[in-house]
C-alpha cells in the first residue's frame, strides 16, 4: 500500500510516522508513505497556495490548481492498473468508520488531500477527489491529524502489519459467537499485571477467572462480557 499525503505542513507527520507499528510497516515495505508539500506545486515566488473566497466571507481557501497539479504528478508515477483512491479530508464528508478502513486496506494506493484555513476550493471535491471523508462531527484546524488517522487505521489492517489474531477480537470486528445467530461486534475487557492494585485506597483485582488457567471458562467469561453494539 502506498499513501501519498498532500499538505502545507509536511513536518507534522515526522514524529507519528516514525514510531511503532507505522515505522515497522514502512521498514518491512508493507506500506510506503510519501508526504508532498503543496507549496512545491505553486508557480509564484511566494509559493502561494490559498486565496480569498469568491463572493466574500471569512478566511482563505486552498486553491484548486496546486492541488490538481500535485495529484496529477503523483498519479503519473503509478501504474494505471493499480487500485487507487483520492480522498479529500473535509468535515462535511462521509463519516469514516472501520468498514471503510477495511475496504481501503485492499487498495494499492491512497492519495490524501489535507485541507487548511476555511477549506478547499469546491472543485477539488467535485472534480479531483473520488471521495470526501470526515473523521467525525467536529472541526479541526487542518487535515493532517485526519490523514494520520486514516493511515493508522488502514495500515494495521494490511496483512502482516500486526498479528491477525489481534484484529479478530477488536471493537468493530465482526465475530460469529457460538449459539448466537448474529454476527456481533466483539470487544471484552482486558487486564494485565499487577494482579491487584490500590486505587484511591481500595484494592482493585483482576477477575479471578482470568487467572484460573481454564481456557474454556475464560472464553465463556469473555463472551458474556462482550460489548454488543
Ligand atoms: N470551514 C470548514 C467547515 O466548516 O467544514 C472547516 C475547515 S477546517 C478549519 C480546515 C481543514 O481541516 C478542512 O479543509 C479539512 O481538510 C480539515 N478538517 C477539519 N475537520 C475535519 C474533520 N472532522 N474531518 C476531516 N477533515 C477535517
Amino acid at each position: 500500500m502506498r499513501f501519498d499525503i498532500i499538505t502545507i505542513f509536511p513536518k507534522i507527520f515526522d514524529s507519528y510516522f516514525n514510531e511503532s507499528i507505522i515505522k515497522r510497516a514502512q521498514k518491512r515495505k508493507l506500506i510506503k508513505i510519501n508526504i508532498h508539500n503543496l507549496r512545491d506545486f505553486t508557480k509564484d515566488k511566494h509559493k502561494t497556495v490559498d486565496d480569498k473566497p469568491y463572493g466574500g466571507g471569512f478566511g482563505m481557501v486552498l486553491m484548486v490548481e496546486p492541488i490538481y497539479k500535485a495529484v496529477k504528478k503523483i498519479k503519473s508515477k503509478i501504474l494505471k492498473s493499480k487500485k487507487s483512491k483520492i480522498i479529500l479530508l473535509s468535515a462535511k464528508g462521509k463519516k469514516f468508520n472501520q468498514k471503510m478502513a477495511q475496504k481501503f486496506s485492499k487498495l494499492d494506493q491512497i492519495i490524501i488531500i489535507s485541507g487548511r484555513y476555511e477549506g478547499v476550493d469546491e472543485r477539488v471535491a467535485k472534480y479531483v477527489a473520488d471521495e470526501e471523508i470526515s473523521i467525525g462531527d467536529y472541526i479541526l484546524t487542518g487535515g493532517e491529524i485526519p490523514a494520520m488517522i486514516l493511515v493508522d487505521t488502514i495500515t494495521r489492517l494490511i496483512p502482516g502489519v500486526i498479528n491477525e489474531n489481534s484484529l479478530k477480537e477488536e471493537s468493530f470486528s465482526k465475530l460469529k459467537i457460538k449459539n448466537c445467530k448474529l454476527k456481533i461486534n466483539f470487544e471484552y475487557p482486558h487486564y494485565t499485571r499487577p494482579e491487584k492494585i490500590k486505587i484511591d485506597g481500595k484494592e482493585r483485582h483482576t477477575p479471578k477467572i482470568l487467572l484460573s488457567g481454564n481456557h474454556k471458562k475464560i472464553k465463556d467469561w469473555q463472551e458474556c462480557l462482550t460489548k454488543i453494539f
